[in-house]
């Protein structure tokens, strides 16, 4: 390559990403359970302060000359004042507070052909319970990462074909709440990584099917299911925009799409919150 084209190739490549990914580099705030709170704490120029939200630390980014706590609120959460606890070397802990409100999700109503997966065997629910503390365990992780960039990008192009929190009913039997947001895409269609990680966790679960857990960093997980096809394997470092796998209807599904569940500080919360403003 000519030199005098490398600048300008540069130039351009950064034009397209800075398009790609806006400058804002915090999730929305929303302050309702399933949302997240952004919380002001000290000026930049301190370190990095160790903040807390109940037992489970909590992801700390730089923004605007300050550190913002970017924190995960869990669905079942009782809306009023709480806070953030930060704990300076041998002093108290100084509490930031902010107030959730609270927040009507809708009613999912859903038939299921498979008879299994509404009411499924003793042996199958075992498996469930074993798989349930298999999944609480990994999205209590929490792992080092400064400075961490906590915006995604979409993993599938396709429609939400399901939002997120609503409160599910299959065959007129309540459910667990929908913890993430579904896409809905043709089997094979790939899925990428919409943030940077590391995979933690690739297996067959009964309700998710085939599924892909990341680590993005302080706290924040993804879980990827009913895939058709897993492209990674556990401990391999993957990139914004990797291929994942494709998406398939492994596991409970009334069709193909990816289930894309998203945890902060061990809350399930509204992935799309993470994408960047139009
Ligand atoms: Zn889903």
């Amino acid at each position: 390559m000519n030199k005098p084209f490398v600048p300008a190739l540069v130039a351009v490549l950064l034009g397209f990403c800075t398009a790609a990914i806006p400058a804002t580099e915090l999730p929305r705030s929303s302050l309702v359970p399933g949302g997240v709170a952004i919380v002001r704490l000290a000026p930049a120029t301190a370190a990095m302060p160790v903040a807390h939200f109940g037992p489970h630390r909590v992801m700390v980014v730089r923004h605007n000359g300050h550190w913002n706590a970017v924190v995960g609120i869990a669905l079942d959460i009782q809306p009023g004042q709480h806070a953030v606890s930060i704990s300076p070397a041998g002093r108290n802990p100084r509490r930031y507070y902010f107030r959730i409100r609270s927040k009507k999700y809708p009613v999912q109503r859903l038939s299921i052909r498979n008879k299994r997966f509404v009411s499924p065997s003793p042996d199958d629910l075992r498996r469930i319970k074993r798989e349930k503390q298999t999944i609480e365990t990994l999205f209590r992780r929490w792992t080092e990462r400064d400075p961490i960039r906590p915006v995604f990008t979409r993993p599938v192009n396709g429609r939400i074909s399901s939002p997120f929190g609503l409160h599910r009913y299959f065959n007129n039997k309540p459910r667990k709440r929908h913890s993430g947001i579904d896409i809905a895409a043709a089997r094979g269609t790939n899925i990428v990584a919409p943030a940077a990680g590391t995979v933690i966790e690739i297996g067959n679960y009964f309700f998710n099917g085939n599924t892909v857990f990341i680590d993005h960093g302080q706290g924040l997980i993804s879980m990827f299911g009913h895939m058709k096809a897993i492209n990674v394997r556990i401990g391999q470092k993957i990139r914004r925009g990797d291929k994942l796998g494709e998406v398939g209807m492994t596991g409970r599904v009334t069709g193909p799409h990816l289930h894309w569940t998203v945890s902060l500080n061990d809350s399930r919360i509204d992935p799309t919150l993470f994408f960047p403003t139009p």
